[in-house]
């Protein structure tokens, strides 16, 4: 396959077929983001995708391919036509072709109804993956996120509105330890208030080069240590009421691997985070660097 640059994934999606239908991410404005800094903005032409289909056929057999990410950060910002047209190739070149998904941010999902998600899911586009980071007003205006709370709960509805699959990002520490508390809670109110398919938690690793970086370097944010981290979670945990929502906290970045299905493994989750916060021979994870995630 050809790629531009680095190309990111959710975990999850470590067996997909990895398609660039788009290069970087047209809003890259995020104070704690460097996935595409570097990158401009562009869609790839349909020849360019047919051509890396033409590709994986070759390479990984038409039959393998079954399920297909859609790079780079927010592709979802393409006219819903064109993904439409898109889908049908994916569907023409790959006989077992089930489904793909795609880095959903606000904006791109604010710019698209109800019905077009549900047009785009019925071809083939069932799950978005929306990194909501925080349900704290003041730390989301601080990274910058470029929405409210309330456009970002808005933004989830169209997603589960349409009957697709919404699976939320949240960020452990991007309140720095003086918000560590606020943006626990509302990240927990946020997440119910979206009741999603699946939420994960990643702790904030601030990467060179962004002005959150900058801010950590300086001083201006001090992050939580990591049983601070973990109280956060574990508050944030407490505080989210889902139908039923699949919980994921294996991330590289998480100083303890978690995971379970929430509400009816809640108790358990925090009975586990309770026991490591206090007892401090418990060893966590180490933290990887930035160059490692
Ligand atoms: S919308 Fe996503 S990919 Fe784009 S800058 Fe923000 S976090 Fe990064």
């Amino acid at each position: 396959m050809r790629y531009e640059g680095t190309v990111y994934r959710p975990p999850s999606e470590a067996h997909s077929l990895i398609l660039q239908a788009t290069i970087g991410c047209s809003y890259n404005r995020c104070t704690y983001c460097a996935m595409y800094l570097e990158k401009r903005f562009r869609q790839r032409s349909r020849e360019d995708l047919l051509e890396d289909m033409a590709l994986a056929q070759a390479h990984l057999g038409a039959e393998s391919v079954r399920r297909v990410f859609l790079a780079d950060g927010d592709a979802l910002i393409m006219r819903t036509s064109r993904l439409l047209r898109l889908l049908e190739d994916l569907r023409d070149h790959f006989p077992n072709f089930q489904l793909a998904s795609v880095y959903a941010s606000p904006q791109a999902l604010l710019a698209k109804s109800v019905e077009e998600i549900a047009e785009l899911k019925d071809a083939g586009l069932p799950l978005y993956y929306l990194g909501t980071e925080t349900g704290h007003p003041v730390v989301m205006e601080r990274i910058a996120k470029g929405v409210t709370p309330a456009q970002m709960v808005d933004a989830a509805g169209r997603v589960t509105g349409a009957g697709a699959k919404l699976s939320v990002i949240m960020l452990l520490g991007i309140g720095g330890t003086e918000l560590s508390h606020d943006h626990a809670v509302e990240s927990g109110r946020i997440v119910s208030a979206m009741d999603p398919r699946f939420v994960s938690t990643l702790t904030i690793t601030p990467v060179p080069g962004t002005k959150f970086h900058e801010d950590v370097e300086s001083g201006r944010v001090e992050l939580p240590d990591d049983r601070g981290t973990l109280l956060e979670l574990r508050t944030m945990i407490e505080h989210m009421d889902c139908t039923r929502t699949v919980y994921r906290g294996n991330h590289a970045s998480n100083s303890l691997p978690l995971g379970g299905i929430l509400p009816r493994q809640k108790d358990e989750l925090l009975a586990v985070l309770d026991q490591v916060i206090a007892d401090t021979s418990i060893p966590l994870r180490p933290r990887p660097s930035p160059h490692r995630l």
